[in-house]
């Protein structure tokens, strides 16, 4: 029986941004922990052979001492059986949807430039901070000729997630305000939980949400995974698999998503320590996270993000190339009357709205 294609990403959040995020004024004085994670997230990716698309933050890649060692543990990513480098931003503000039209441009075109200069791939895909994305987002992406957005969380908790975040942290004033749009509102339970065309002037750009549990919707990242079994592993295990078995039986397409933390416990930095499932000891979390990973591999055909786009969508191909292809030379087809179709794959090759 052939397994249906799948996609797995990460969001490279380093640790300055958890920290800002939970109101520590020092956060960009502590260290980062880059190349210690990634060193850990390719061992247990390349044992069961998984590629990886990684949402990367422009900050880190900065030109001085701490970007160049960042740069190197990136670059260790090669070790995978495929990777995709994408785009999630410069500084990590999970409130694009009230940025100027300015300040969204330098946001995405500065992160572009640098994956580009310094890990020699271009940018295809792009996932806003906070899964925010405004139409504002969505035409910078299309001026720059990205085929897909990864933006949308459609969960039913995120009414829940925003409160817990608005409680856990110290924001204050205009930040609270701005958080309390994060993770898309209410109106991200009404966005599809499978990808879709949207239609931004006059060219088409692929919307590829973070998949949650079909019907209950409830989150199935890897983080909210780990959490269930920081109180009990089976079941958090029998939650993975009742995931796995609803995306194939509905037929969505599923596209999930880790984060750094998911590799970390509690003999790690201590500046984590707030984070849920931090409470785990690094060989019991790497354990699920691993069995997990198997599952996902065994069920799935799993790729890149744009690995799952260009094998899913007829059409893609020829307006993208490759994946991987050198930075020197991006030759770019027009964007403009872009029409993409789909096949049996589980994508909607429709508006939606
Ligand atoms: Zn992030």
């Amino acid at each position: 029986m052939t397994r249906p294609i799948a996609s797995l990403s990460m969001d490279l959040d380093n640790q300055w941004a958890y920290l800002r995020a939970a109101g520590r004024e020092d956060w960009a004085q502590r260290p980062g922990y880059l190349p210690q994670v990634i060193d850990r997230i390719v061992d247990v990716l390349g044992d069961s052979q998984l590629p990886l698309t990684v949402f990367v933050v422009g900050r880190d890649l900065s030109d001085d001492d701490v970007g160049r060692s960042n740069i190197d543990a990136i670059e260790s990513f090669d070790r995978l059986a495929d990777w995709e480098a994408a785009n999630h931003s410069l500084n990590h503000l999970p409130w694009m949807h009230t940025m100027d039209q300015e300040q969204i441009v330098s946001e995405i075109e500065t992160t572009h430039q640098r994956i580009a200069q310094s890990l020699g791939r271009r940018p295809l895909g792009f996932r806003g901070p906070g899964f925010s994305c405004p139409d504002s987002v969505l035409r910078v992406l299309s001026e720059l000729d990205y085929a897909y957005d990864a933006s949308i969380f459609p969960t039913s908790i995120a009414p829940i997630a925003r409160m817990a975040f608005l409680i856990k942290s110290d924001l204050k004033g205009e930040q609270r305000e701005r958080a309390k749009k994060l993770y898309g509102g209410f109106s991200s339970l009404r966005q599809p939980n499978r990808p879709f065309l949207r239609t931004i002037d006059d060219s088409q750009l692929w919307e590829m949400p973070v998949t949650v549990m079909p019907w209950t919707r409830t989150p199935i990242h890897f983080s909210y995974f780990t959490y269930l079994a920081s109180f009990s592993t089976l079941a958090a295990k029998t939650y993975f698999r009742t995931a796995i078995r609803l995306c194939r039986m509905t037929g969505t397409p599923p596209s999930l998503l880790l984060h750094p933390p998911d590799f970390l416990g509690s003999e790690d930095d201590h500046d984590m320590s707030y984070f849920p499932a931090m409470n785990m000891a690094v060989k019991d979390k790497l354990a699920i996270v691993r069995w997990a990973l198997e599952l996902y591999a065994e069920t799935f055909d799993v790729r890149t993000m744009i690995g799952q786009l260009r094998d899913s969508v007829a059409g893609v191909d020829e307006r993208i190339g490759g994946p991987n292809r050198d930075a020197d030379h991006p030759s770019l087809p027009s964007h403009a009357g872009h029409r993409a179709t789909a096949d049996s794959s589980g994508f909607v090759a429709t508006d939606h709205d």
